[in-house]
């Protein structure tokens, strides 16, 4: 229980220089942040467009900095939900989106995505192409048109000089080999599930490693070893929000 309070302190405290590095090297297209709050959170990975906020969306957003949550980043999952979270970025100062096709939606892209994804960032407030990547836990879309729609969203990401949000679940190697395939994109492994090793290779890569509250769960070992060879600097947190609880709300903490 220590060693998950100490983790989780050490990660949300490295988390404040993670908030500078990506709005001001990363994520940042010109910075303008530096004035902001550094004790307050900044939650990587939120999907507040999800209709699961349907409800109280609004109620919820506008309490999010008096309940310590200073910045978020809002990724797309398709061309629509690109769409209403760049609307969301608009909205509140402390959201900033990403745009990009999950592996889940890949295969009912448009055949005008890309353009449609690289009109959206031109606005000042979309920081990264994503969240992207491949999903063959739910094989939602076949896999090799995941492949592909990676690799386009990956090319599209080197062309805009952009960092990316890599969503990969139980697809290790082959996701591995598309990032490889572009040296020049960096970016984060969001809701990381890969071994300490893989962890090492990504850091050599010059990726960024996310992790949810799943690692206040009980059976958190192995991310509780990943995250133990990940140089602070390149950690982060996120809530990835509806999905993920953390173990001290869920009754699931150690
Ligand atoms: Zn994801
Ligand atoms: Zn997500």
């Amino acid at each position: 229980m220590v060693y998950t309070q100490i983790i989780l302190s050490q990660n949300i405290g490295k988390f404040k220089t993670n908030l500078h590095e990506l709005l001001h090297f990363g994520f940042g297209r010109g910075g303008g942040e530096a004035g902001r709050d550094m004790k307050q959170i900044f939650d990587t990975h939120a999907h507040y467009d999800n209709r699961a906020f349907r409800e109280d969306r609004h109620a919820l957003l506008e309490q999010l900095p008096e309940r310590g949550v200073g910045l978020v980043l809002c990724p797309g999952c398709d061309v629509k939900s690109s769409q209403e979270s760049v609307k969301l970025a608009d909205r509140y100062d402390y959201i900033y989106a990403a745009v990009g096709i999950h592996p889940h939606d890949a295969a009912g892209v448009p055949s005008g995505y890309l353009a449609a994804l690289e009109a959206l960032t031109f606005h000042p407030k979309v920081r990264a192409l994503g969240e992207m990547g491949l999903d063959y836990h739910y094989d939602h879309s076949p896999r090799d048109v995941q492949r592909r729609v990676f690799r386009e969203q990956m090319r599209l990401a080197e062309k805009l000089h952009m960092p990316v949000i890599v969503h990969d679940r139980e697809a290790h190697a082959d996701c591995l080999e598309i990032v490889k395939e572009f040296s020049a994109v960096k970016g984060v492994y969001h809701c990381y599930s890969g071994s300490a090793e893989e962890a090492k290779v990504l850091v050599k890569l010059g990726y960024h490693l996310s992790f949810t509250g799943a690692v206040t769960f009980k059976n958190a070992r192995r991310a509780l070893e990943a995250i133990a060879v990940v140089p602070m600097e390149r950690l982060m947190i996120e809530t990835d929000a509806p999905l993920h609880g953390a173990g001290a709300t869920s009754g699931q903490a150690l």
